[in-house]
């Protein structure tokens, strides 16, 4: 069995990142800029969009982070979005989700053009990947792919399994795996899947993606399988300074035995959804430079 480090395959990437961001700060070009609008104080949120702070500055990337309450209302997002949309100086920006419950977050992502939204959520880069055009590829689809080719997964002709049916982990995962280069057989299972572990044990690459810590056993799993854990779960934990732990989709002690490959978590899938991130970030500054 091979640990799938996303955490130490993500700190590469970052660095290739950075040796590039410096060659065009050399040139005397600016340093590509990240926009991440945070509303509220959700811890979880937070949490992520400071990771994605650190990220850019790892990367040589400008960030800004803009706050608004939880009060806010659609109309003054719609509004900042507007501006963000037309500032030269940012390159992509992004809404960090979830949206309090009188924001319609549909309206939200969509408002965000295409260009600038680097998380690839917009309905016009969704629908640009399903059908292989150059896009921003949805974030955590991206870096499992990005890792299956690091660690030379083979996936031509495999079957991957994929439980969790999402429009920002399983859909978009689908699309990217049965593309033409990556060439893997998909199957994707979701809460009214019948029969689902004879489905996962014919699975070559499994996915889990379903938000249900230690789901998938070892009697789930063909000998030889990879499996990737998408799943964060919250589950507290007292020993813990922050009081909870994150668990997994996988019972991970149990089912690593048997795989070829296998992400842990954390430090598996998460850390290169925000190099997914970073990669569609230099991307949009690209394309903006060639403009
Ligand atoms: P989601 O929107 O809640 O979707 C969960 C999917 O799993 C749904 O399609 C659901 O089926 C399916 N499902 C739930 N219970 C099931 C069961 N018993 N059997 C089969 N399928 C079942 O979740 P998500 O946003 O995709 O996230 C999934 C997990 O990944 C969460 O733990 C989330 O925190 C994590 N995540 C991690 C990253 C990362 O960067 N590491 C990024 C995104 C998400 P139905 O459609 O039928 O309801």
């Amino acid at each position: 069995m091979e640990l799938i480090d996303g955490k130490a395959t993500s700190a590469k990437i970052k660095a290739e990142i950075a040796a590039q961001v410096a060659g065009f700060v050399a040139e005397g070009k600016r340093s590509p800029h990240l926009v991440a609008i945070l509303v509220g104080h959700d811890g979880g949120s937070e949490t992520y969009v400071a990771n994605k702070v650190k990220a850019c500055d790892a990367c040589g990337f400008k960030s800004t982070v803009i706050r608004r309450e939880s009060d806010v209302t659609e109309e003054e997002l719609l509004k900042l979005i507007g501006e963000l949309n037309h500032d030269g100086d940012v390159d992509g920006f992004i809404v960090q989700l979830p949206l309090p419950r009188h924001i319609d977050e549909q309206r939200v992502t969509e408002a965000i053009l295409p260009e600038k939204d680097v998380d690839g959520f917009h309905p016009v880069n969704v629908g640009r990947q399903s059908i292989g055009l150059p896009c921003f590829n949805s974030a955590t689809p991206a870096g499992i792919v990005e890792l299956l080719k690091r660690y030379n997964v083979p996936t031509r002709g495999k079957n991957c399994v994929i439980i969790g049916r999402s429009n920002i982990v399983g859909k978009p995962l689908a699309a990217l795996m049965m593309q033409k280069g990556i060439d893997a057989t998909v199957t994707v299972c979701h809460s009214a899947t019948d029969n689902l572990k004879e489905i996962c044990r014919n699975a070559d690459i499994l996915v889990a993606a379903l938000g249900r810590p230690e789901f998938v056993t070892a009697d789930m799993v063909k000998d030889g399988a990879t499996v990737i854990d998408v799943g964060t779960t919250r589950v507290p934990d007292a020993t813990r300074k922050s009081g909870f732990r994150l668990c997994g989709d996988v019972d991970f002690d149990n089912v690593s035995p048997k795989c070829s490959f296998i992400t842990p978590v954390p430090g598996g899938v998460g850390p290169m959804t925000i190099v997914s991130l970073m990669q569609n970030t230099l991307k949009a500054y690209l394309n903006n430079n060639i403009r």
